[in-house]
């Protein structure tokens, strides 16, 4: 598996190999993704959707195969069902923009919960801001699982959507979105789930779910930078206006007037990312081929070897203890800011991320700044995480002494 990746074998601070334990942030890409990338604008580089000629016909192909891929990895019930986009934040900027000017009047609510990503939370607010809506925001308990009771209560006659991360960035909490998603529907809220984090630690079906919109980025799922999806009920897409105007989304212009393809054409005007797309489409092949009973066990394991061992060096506490948790964990050093954690970590070759993890409500309701953040991937051992033990004794003691 590591060989795979040519970034991991590469050292850092003089020689030090590299541990990468900031896969929350972004995840390495296999030497497959790369390869794709390569061989796309060596050999088919085209624009798409437009031309005759062989090269067109082939990156055409090449750009509706990615779109083909997500939709089943996403268990969607049509390939039309998915719009690419730059990320999971334009995606929600999208949804946000298109179906919340088009729905929210004054007085709606739009409900979100504590330990969302800044970028399920601003673009609210901004829609919120011109339509004369409200964000409320469902509180965290103490053990960084979500106040599903609370939630509950909150999803009145006023709340319009929601607005749910699958699994939290920072927590590693995994949020019971199929649960929310059906009390929901059985109230006519619109649902919106936050796939930035799930995507790659768990299966996931939108069917199954029961979600009105899904979305995540490529970059965190061993696929490029800059390509994100969309996924959208077909009838809701259909019935939103245009995010952005533009060529290729359009069925006829005049001067005055246009009319607009249906979705996912309506959402991605002018020339998409191709490339990105087929990045992508490589990336959920591998990722796909991969045994994932074995990588869930796997995970399992290094989460607990990380929890055990972190909970064994004085001053350290964890910041989310659910239940259910993917492999992400949180801690705080007594009296030490993370940032310090951080830098002493790098010295020794161990990559993790320090900061509010763009989620500073759920920071302030643990009564805190900043995290220092592991976060393991398929490609991480029981190894990395000694490794990431014994340089976190060693950086404690330092800042201790
Ligand atoms: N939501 C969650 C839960 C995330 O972890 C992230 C990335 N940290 C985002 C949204 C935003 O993703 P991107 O920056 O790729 O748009």
């Amino acid at each position: 598996m590591r060989d795979q990746f040519p970034i991991l074998q590469r050292t850092v601070h003089g020689g030090k190999p590299l541990v990468y334990l900031d896969n929350a942030a972004t995840t390495q890409k296999p030497q497959v993704v790369l390869d794709a990338l390569m061989d796309y604008y060596t050999n088919h580089n085209s624009n798409v959707h437009r031309g005759a000629h062989t090269l067109a016909a082939e990156a055409t192909a090449l750009y509706e195969e990615a779109r083909d891929r997500v939709a089943s990895f996403l268990g969607a019930r049509s390939s039309d069902e998915i719009v690419f986009t730059r990320g999971t934040t334009e995606s929600i900027n999208l949804v946000a923009a298109s179906w919340g000017q088009q729905n929210l009047q004054p007085g709606d609510v739009i409900l979100v919960t504590e330990m969302e990503h800044h970028s399920n939370i601003v673009p609210w607010q901004l829609i919120a801001k011109q339509t004369g809506a409200a964000v409320r925001a469902v509180p965290v308990l103490d053990n960084g699982e979500l106040d599903v009771e609370s939630c509950l209560e909150m999803m009145s006659t006023r709340v319009r959507l929601l607005a749910v991360t699958h699994v939290s960035n920072t927590l590693g909490t995994v949020n019971p979105v199929g649960q929310l998603c059906a009390e929901a529907r059985k109230r006519g809220i619109v649902t919106l789930v936050d796939g930035a984090q799930a995507v790659v630690h768990l299966p996931v079906s939108v069917q199954d779910i029961d979600c009105d919109f899904y979305v995540f980025s490529g970059h965190k799922l061993y696929a490029p930078t800059g390509i994100g999806v969309l996924y959208g009920r077909r009838e809701l897409l259909n019935a939103m206006p245009p995010y952005h105007g533009g060529g290729s989304m359009i069925k006829d212009v005049s001067i005055s007037h246009s009319t607009f393809l249906d979705a996912p054409q309506r959402f991605e005007a002018g020339t998409p990312n191709i490339a990105g797309a087929v990045g992508l489409n490589a990336a959920i092949k591998w990722f796909s081929s991969l045994d994932h009973e074995q990588l869930a066990h796997q995970e399992h394991a290094l989460l607990q070897q990380a929890t055990t061992g972190l909970l064994a060096i004085p001053g350290i506490q964890i910041i989310g203890t659910a239940a259910n948790k993917v492999g992400i964990v949180s801690f705080i050093v007594d009296g030490v800011h993370a940032h310090d954690v951080g830098v002493l970590l790098d010295e020794q070759g161990v990559a993790i991320r320090t900061g509010h993890h763009c989620t500073m409500p759920l920071l302030e309701r643990f009564n805190c700044t900043s995290t220092a953040r592991m976060s393991v991937a398929a490609y991480n051992n029981a190894a990395d995480v000694e490794r990431f033990l014994t340089a976190t004794t060693k950086a404690t003691s330092i800042l201790f002494s």
